[in-house]
């Protein structure tokens, strides 16, 4: 599967905004954001006016990194979200948070969306009780995320557990080590900081 390789920092630092790609790093005071805001590159530095859609790319290029999403990915997920009823931008974003690799971020099974995706891959989480090896997989409304019995006491989960408070559409049982789906999120409920609505211009072009 396809997927960018690069250093993550450098898509912060273009966006100019912290994308929490690295874990309990993006908390400190080392974070490339906070210590060189400039964008990455030769002319990072010098002030561009940015042209409409310049900035309906840059709301996209945001959100897709976030999630760690490729813009195959993404189109897929815009076409889904158009196709649902209500706002669009809302949907689209409904459906990022769905994915199996950000709930298990989320719960707190792991300290980066990265670093969920790789735990998934390896077999160390089960939905509804049955192996999910697919970080692509979209929960619903009472799944059932478990990390696997013989996955308890990696030391990835453990650490993680004990870093972030779990959002409030999720139900972590952290001494049985399962999370559950109460009810996929409003827009209220997602922390990042995009206007989706410039996305969804974008691809309504
Ligand atoms: Fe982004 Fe985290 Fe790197 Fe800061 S430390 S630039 S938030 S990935």
């Amino acid at each position: 599967m396809a997927r960018y390789t690069g250093a993550v920092c450098r898509l912060c630092r273009r966006e100019n905004k912290k994308l929490f790609l690295k874990g309990e790093r993006c908390y400190t005071d080392k974070c490339a954001v906070t210590r060189r805001a400039s964008v990455p590159g030769q002319h990072g530095k010098a002030r561009k006016k940015i042209s409409e859609y310049g900035i309906q790319l840059r709301a996209k290029q945001q959100a897709k990194r976030y999630y760690g999403v490729l813009e195959s990915q993404f189109e897929k997920y815009f076409d889904m979200a158009e196709r649902q009823s209500g706002m669009t931008g809302e949907n689209l974003l409904r459906i990022c948070e769905s994915r199996l690799d950000n709930v298990v971020y989320r719960l707190g099974f792991a300290a980066s969306r990265k670093e969920a995706r790789q735990l998934v891959r390896h077999n160390h989480f089960t939905v509804n009780g049955k192996k999910a090896n697919i970080p692509s997989i979209l929960l619903k409304s009472g799944d059932l995320v478990a990390v696997a019995s013989k996955s308890g006491k990696l030391k990835e989960v453990v650490e993680a557990m004990s870093a972030r408070p779990v959002v409030k559409w999720l139900d972590c049982d952290k001494t049985k080590m399962t999370g559950r789906v109460i009810e996929l999120p409003h827009r209220e409920d997602i922390d990042l900081d995009v206007e989706e609505h410039l996305i969804v211009e974008l691809y309504s072009k």
